[in-house]
């Protein structure tokens, strides 16, 4: 029997024991960095022809590793090779697929301090923040390997009479995953552990900012006894190959998650019926966000500060979740826009593997310059209250920055920015409020601070957001705890990491026999 899912603990760098884990495993993977790194279809390597650099973006002059650049040619065969291994994999027991998970997530475990190391240097995460996206991709691991468990059951049904029913659930076939790189981790792994569950084959293409540590990933599933040609590795940009695995006749489905641009191509792709394809394809679709936290006249506002802090400026704001505006109630604006502030203004931005700083560089130069951009725009919108500016150089640095005076319709306070950047938005009446907080395309992630009961009963029921917190931060969403996917153009709020999850992985099969 299997102990019952429990959240992976986060790693408490204060002890001196895990802080100089963490440092020998950084010290490790720089020794390793540089490498070349391979496409693998069906176990098989493929080393020649033109390649892609992956680089440290607080170090810009630092190779992470050299990868192989997928090709349409290479697209093909890796979708060819993972539908012929499908007729094979679909066989394979429920619980004999999840021991593989299990296994990979010992197997990460103990590794766990070098998968956070690879982050730090290929993404410019945090250790704190490393070390969480780990954790989550353990938390995956062993939350879908026992969903698999369950859903391999007999599923309830209702008996009749002078016959056998029963329903089960089936894999759908060749699986396209298309992950993004700000949990180039956990949401890799998490992706790519449902469909394989499921007992689907899968064609992985990583974002071409983060393939290292999909490759990390996939070394794992191998030592964890994957068959080859279950999982293939696809690394190569996505605007070359993309189309070809999405549109392939013998694609099933397609798990992506990115922004909402790349994320509707997509839909509108894999709508299309091409020569030979027999079935409409499933898409999963996860995209972005403009994430907000509220806060009434009644807020507790150094918890209300605090959690703005944390969901604004952690892994400098570029988390689907993260909170991009901040709609606070007149009668308490000046003073809670004061105590972000201060908290704000004590940030160290800098080199990640200092444990010292909080905020590393932003990933690459398209999002370095797109924040400028919108910084610019603040500038025209609303008062710049703190930062605006670049950070150390060497690196894609950018300061925390927050501008006061914003209104609903401005562009910092609708469109995606994806960086260190906070719009200070006021409200008079918490209908309005409401109004705020719900008057964007997207429908991600929020917040609501109050004392007061009726409204916090009246935001759980009003706020559209497919992941609402009451009373905290809106980033943090954990396995199992808070499945979590976004309403409207946020995707198709499939909740990762939850019960419902693998479903959409499968198709249910219901059977009769008459005796
Ligand atoms: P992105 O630019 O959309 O890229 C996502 C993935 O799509 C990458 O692997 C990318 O490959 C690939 N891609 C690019 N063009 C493609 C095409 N034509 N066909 C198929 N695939 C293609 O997004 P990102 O910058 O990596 O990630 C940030 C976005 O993800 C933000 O909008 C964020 O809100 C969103 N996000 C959402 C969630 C959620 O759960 N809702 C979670 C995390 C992130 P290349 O790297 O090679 O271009």
């Amino acid at each position: 029997m299997l102990p019952e899912f429990k959240n992976t603990p986060f790693t408490d760098f204060s002890i001196a024991e895990n802080k100089t884990a963490m440092e020998e495993a950084l010290a490790k993977v720089k020794s390793e960095l540089g490498k070349r790194y391979p496409v693998i279809i069906s176990g098989k390597s493929y080393i020649e022809g033109d390649t892609f650099k992956s680089v440290n973006p607080a170090n810009t002059s630092q190779l992470i590793g050299e990868f192989t650049k997928g090709t349409k040619e290479m697209a093909e065969e890796a979708i060819e090779t993972a539908a012929a291994t499908f007729e094979e994999w679909k066989k394979v027991p429920a619980f004999e697929r999840a021991r593989i998970l299990l296994k990979a997530a010992a197997i990460m475990r103990r590794r766990r301090y070098e998968m956070a190391a690879w982050m730090v240097y290929e993404v410019s995460k945090s250790w704190p923040e490393a070390d969480g996206d780990v954790a989550e991709a353990i938390d995956f691991l062993e939350f879908y390997a026992r969903e698999m468990m369950r859903l391999s059951e007999p599923q309830p049904i209702t008996s009749y009479s002078g016959e056998e029913n029963e329903l089960y659930y089936i894999p759908l076939g060749v699986s396209v995953v298309i992950p993004p790189w700000n949990f180039p981790c956990a949401i890799l792994v998490g992706m790519t552990s449902a469909a394989i569950v499921t007992g689907n084959t899968v064609v992985l293409k990583p974002a071409s900012t983060s393939p290292a540590i999909g490759f990390k990933f996939f070394e794992i599933m191998e030592e964890a006894g994957l068959p080859p040609g279950v999982l293939n590795f696809l690394p190569g940009p996505g605007g070359a190959i993309g189309d070809t695995i999405v549109d392939h006749p013998k694609t099933r489905l397609i798990a992506f998650t990115g922004s909402m641009e790349i994320g509707l191509r997509i839909h509108g792709r894999a709508a299309k019926l091409n020569e030979g394809q027999v079935w409409i394809k499933r898409t999963i679709l996860e995209m972005g966000g403009k994430d907000f936290i509220m806060a009434d006249e009644t807020a507790d506002l150094d918890e209300a500060a605090d959690g703005i802090f944390a969901a604004a400026y952690g892994f400098q704001g570029q988390k689907c979740s993260a909170c991009s505006r901040v709609i606070i109630h007149e009668d308490i604006y000046d003073e809670l826009l004061e105590k972000v502030v201060e908290r704000a203004k004590r940030i160290k931005v800098g080199q990640p593997d200092n444990p010292k700083h909080f905020m590393g560089a932003v990933i690459d130069q398209a999002a370095y310059d797109k924040i400028l951009e919108y910084i610019e725009f603040g500038k025209a919108e609303g008062k710049l209250v703190l930062g605006g500016g670049k950070g150390p150089r060497g690196g894609w640095f950018i300061e925390p920055t927050i501008f006061s005076d914003i209104k609903p319709n401005d562009r910092l306070a609708q469109e995606e920015i994806f960086g260190p950047v906070l719009a200070f938005i006021k409200f008079k009446d918490f209908e309005e409020g409401i109004a705020i907080a719900n008057g964007t395309k997207f429908g991600l992630t929020g917040a609501l601070f109050s004392r007061n009961r009726s409204r916090l009963e009246q935001g759980r029921a009003e706020l559209h957001t497919g992941n609402l917190y009451l009373n905290r931060k809106c980033t943090g969403a954990l396995v199992g705890v808070q499945p979590f996917g976004g309403f409207n153009m946020s995707g198709t709020d499939s909740k990762a990491g939850g019960r419902d999850y693998l479903l959409l992985f499968t198709q249910g099969k219901s059977v009769c026999e008459k005796f």
